[in-house]
């Protein structure tokens, strides 16, 4: 039975987010497969998360079913250098396991603390690396109820984008993803994962977050437009603009997704003023926000 009422405060990276009216977690594909095809078939709402580590969950909620992928598996093919990982699978645990097993591709991944499902939704990527460079074929329960393969062409993976974050994709289901790596020896891949590792140490603020907030614009750095701009430090209710690195919004402890977005907003509205630049967000708002508004 699902869980009712289920505060995602305790399933967000960010610690914020009201109710979820129903919440599950499923251990494969089948069962992920079972609950999507059911909360269709019952008209009601369905968000798939992975870690919920690139979302803000709105204070009043989810109207609907939320299923947690926990859905682990994963298996090697030593003759083609490739990892089929079902869609829950942490990316960081793939680039650990692939990485040992000297399968060079993943190491960026090291520290981000999202799903191969969630990785693939915004092509994740850090220091040059993407899903994009390693995403051979993604299985997905697409919206008529069929399981389907996609090509990384039909994937249309671009800078923290994909065609799930695409309305016309809305529904599909991420079942699992075939990634192509290639031969390294493990100790040049550990050594390279310790580099990102110290370097993530270094810049990453360790307060409840996100990750970044706003994508880069092209050619320029959103963090360092929000620091010109002195809004490293800001603060609205409990979320603050990290002062270690400006394009994070933290939460300093019992933050309301509500203090987030207006922040979000101010940073917005401020750069657009300052430097006629407009700021994507990267972070997905989901729930029910104000004025009955869904996301
Ligand atoms: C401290 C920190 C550092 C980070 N650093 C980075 C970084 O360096 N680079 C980077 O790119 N990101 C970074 N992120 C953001 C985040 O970790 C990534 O975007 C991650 O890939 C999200 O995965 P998730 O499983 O948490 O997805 P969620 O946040 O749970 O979901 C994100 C979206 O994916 C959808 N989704 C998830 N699984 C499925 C599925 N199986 N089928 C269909 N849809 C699905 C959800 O519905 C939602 O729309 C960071 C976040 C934090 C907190």
């Amino acid at each position: 039975m699902p869980l009712q009422d289920e505060p995602l405060s305790r399933h967000t990276s960010y610690r914020v987010g009201g109710p979820a009216d129903f919440y599950t977690v499923i251990r494969d594909e089948h069962q992920l497969c079972g609950w999507v095809v059911l909360a269709r078939e019952l008209k009601l709402p369905c968000l798939i998360m992975g870690r919920g580590t690139n979302l803000l969950v709105a204070d009043k909620g989810f109207r609907g079913l939320v299923v947690e992928n926990r859905a682990l598996d994963f298996a090697f093919d030593d003759t083609s250098h490739t990892v089929h990982a079902e869609a829950g699978v942490p990316v960081a645990v793939l680039a650990r396991e692939t990485a040992e097993r000297g399968y060079a591709g993943l190491e960026w991944a090291i520290g981000i603390p999202g799903t191969i499902g969630g990785a693939i939704v915004s092509n994740a990527g850090a220091f040059d690396g993407s899903m994009a460079d390693v995403v051979r074929r993604v299985s997905i329960l697409d919206q008529a109820g069929q399981i389907r393969e996609l090509t990384p062409r039909e994937l249309s993976l671009g800078y923290r984008t994909s065609r799930f974050r695409e309305k016309a994709s809305r529904g599909e289901a991420i079942l699992s993803a075939n990634l192509s790596l290639a031969p390294e020896s493990t100790e040049v891949l550990r050594r390279r994962m310790i580099a990102y590792d110290s370097l993530r140490r270094e810049r990453q603020p360790t307060k409840p977050s996100a990750g970044s907030v706003f994508k880069n614009p092209p050619g320029l750095s959103a963090g360092q437009l929000i620091e010109e701009a002195g809004l490293k430090g800001k603060a609205i209710g409990e979320a603050q603009v990290s002062p270690k690195h400006a394009s994070y919004i933290v939460n300093l402890g019992s933050a309301k997704a509500e203090d987030v977005q207006r922040l979000i907003s101010l940073i917005r509205e401020e750069i657009w003023t300052r430097f006629d630049v407009r700021l994507e967000l990267e972070i997905e708002l989901v729930g029910e926000w104000g004025n009955g508004q869904v996301h």
